[in-house]
C-alpha cells in the first residue's frame, strides 16, 4: 500500500479530528447543563463509553464527529488518499457503533444520536429538538 502519509502525521491528523469531536460534546454538556441536566460524562461502565449518560433518566446521548463515524452526508466523505486504511476504519467504527447501541439498548437505555452536521447547521434548533427528545424521553418512563 502506498503509504504518503506518514504514521506520525496520521496520528497527528486523527488527534486533530477528535479534538474537534471534543470541542463539540463540550458545547452539547454545556447547554444541557445550563438547562438543568445532570449527567455522567464519558462514562466507562456502559458499552462505548457514551458521551454524556443521563444515568437517573437512562438515556444516552452519543455526539457523533460525521467524519470519524462516517456520517452520510458531506463531512463523512472518503479521504482521497490512504482510501483502503480509511474505508476499513470507518467500517470498524459503524460496526462498533451499531454494537453499541444494541447493547445499551439491550440494557434498557434509550440511545440518542447527535451529528455533528445537525448541529454546525442549526445548533439552537437541534439542541431544543434534542431537549424536545429527552423530555419525551422522560415523560414516557415515568409513565412506565
Ligand atoms: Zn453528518
Amino acid at each position: 500500500m502506498d503509504d504518503r502519509i506518514s504514521k506520525e502525521k496520521r496520528s497527528w491528523n486523527m488527534s486533530r479530528i477528535k479534538g474537534k469531536e471534543n470541542a463539540l460534546e463540550i458545547k452539547v454538556r454545556k447547554y444541557l447543563w445550563h438547562h438543568g441536566y445532570r449527567y455522567r460524562k464519558n462514562y466507562s461502565k456502559l458499552p462505548g463509553k457514551p458521551d454524556i449518560v443521563l444515568t437517573k433518566h437512562m438515556i444516552v446521548i452519543f455526539v457523533n464527529g460525521c467524519f470519524w463515524h462516517h456520517h452520510d452526508c458531506q463531512l463523512g466523505s472518503m479521504p482521497k488518499s490512504n482510501v483502503e486504511f480509511w474505508q476499513s476504519k470507518f467500517q470498524r467504527n459503524r460496526e462498533n457503533d451499531l454494537k453499541n447501541i444494541i447493547e445499551l439498548e439491550q440494557l434498557g437505555y434509550a440511545v440518542i444520536t447527535v451529528w455533528e452536521c445537525e448541529l454546525q447547521k442549526d445548533f439552537e434548533k437541534r439542541m431544543a429538538f434534542l431537549i424536545d427528545e429527552i423530555e419525551y424521553l422522560i415523560n414516557r418512563n415515568e409513565m412506565l
